[in-house]
């Protein structure tokens, strides 16, 4: 389920620290250390999956808690109302896709533009 090299599995353990949004039996979330809006936060699953080139069907309930919960946690830290605010959900996958780290995670980002990147 760990990988022991891995920087998302250590801040699931809390071997390294980070500024937590959500936390349950599965998922994970915490804010990005390097912002690029207002709001911008990740959520992973705690199992190690490392992109989404990696998901099966077994992961497709997980993927779709991740999916619902996003727009609660968008709200809950800051997100604008929908039409006139909204978030943008990135996942970025391989080295091509601009993935830097291998443990599959969804970029949360919202509020007011400009963005440091988008
Ligand atoms: P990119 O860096 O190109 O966005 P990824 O999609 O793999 O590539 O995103 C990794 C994200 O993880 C980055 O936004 C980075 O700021 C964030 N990050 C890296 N280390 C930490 C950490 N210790 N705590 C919080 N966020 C982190």
């Amino acid at each position: 389920m760990h990988d022991p090299d891995c920087i998302f599995c250590k801040i699931i353990e809390g071997k390294i620290p980070s500024r937590k949004v959500y936390e349950d039996d599965d998922i994970f979330a915490f804010h990005d250390i390097n912002p690029w809006a207002p709001v911008h936060f990740l959520m992973i699953p705690k199992k190690h999956i490392p992109s989404m080139a990696h998901v099966t069907a077994e992961d497709a309930p997980l993927l779709g808690r991740m999916m619902t919960l996003a727009p609660k946690l968008a709200q809950e830290q800051g997100a604008n109302p929908y039409p006139e605010g909204g978030f943008r959900i990135v996942v970025n996958t391989g080295d091509e896709g601009g993935q830097e780290v291998h443990h599959l995670h969804m970029h949360v980002i919202a509020g007011p533009r400009p963005w440091k990147k988008g």
